[in-house]
């Protein structure tokens, strides 16, 4: 069976991902990653649901928490207080963590050379390019080079979702023949348990569901 290694943070993104590799036949192995991020802890129990709720492989647990120790970054515990407004308004960049992408794509190819699957995918999307150098197309095509000659071609590099916006891809998990169970899904940035319905996660997820003419089924923040 074809194998498939991914990031699964527990957002509508990577979630969609997952279910789009499931749709296409694929097994889904995906990794949880904490690094430190204010929003880790209710993410990382949204991703385990996720995994089990729609029929990935068992998650493989990481834990990257020196990169809140190394790494400057608003998103990050313990730092600057995460912004709110629009996803592309240039305080926005205060929520980039330095080097993640690169990082979690480096563990994915590893793990899936050692478990035999040719293919890791990054949930990357449009969205993301304003701010996140590391979401770009010319980062992704880059790292898909490294990746397939430090595996010597067992594995490549995909995503799927580089030309999407986050619209698109809840267009894509509403077309699933079970649509996506987005209530177990969670966005916001913030350290709390309710989303707060306002910062640049936030912000763009309920735009997406507001031009979908769909109701975001979980719960804000009043
Ligand atoms: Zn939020």
């Amino acid at each position: 069976m074809k194998k498939v290694v991914l990031g699964l943070s527990g957002g509508m993104d990577s979630s969609t991902l997952a279910g789009y590799y499931l749709a296409k036949g694929y097994e889904v192995h995906p990794i949880i990653f904490a690094y430190g991020s204010k929003h880790n802890k209710y993410e990382n129990e949204c991703a385990f649901n996720v995994a089990e709720t729609i029929g990935c492989k068992e998650p493989k647990f990481v834990d990257l928490d020196f990169m809140k120790q190394l790494f400057t970054s608003n998103l990050l515990q313990d730092q600057g207080e995460i912004p709110e407004g629009h996803y592309e308004d240039s305080n926005m960049t205060k929520t980039v963590v330095p080097g993640r992408n690169a990082i979690f794509i480096t563990i994915m190819a590893g793990y899936a050379e050692s478990i035999g699957a040719n293919v890791i995918a990054a949930g990357v999307h449009a969205g993301d390019h304003a701010i996140y150098p590391d979401c770009r197309p010319e980062f992704i095509n880059s790292m898909a080079t490294s990746i397939r000659n430090s595996s010597d071609g067992k594995v490549n590099l995909e995503a799927p979702f580089i030309s999407y916006t986050k619209l698109d891809i809840l267009k894509i998990g509403y077309a699933f023949k079970i649509p996506f169970p987005y209530e177990l899904t969670r966005t916001c940035y913030k350290d709390q348990v309710l989303s707060c319905g306002k910062c640049g996660s936030c912000t763009e997820r309920l735009e997406a569901f507001e031009f979908l003419g769909k109701e975001d089924p979980i719960e804000y923040e009043k």
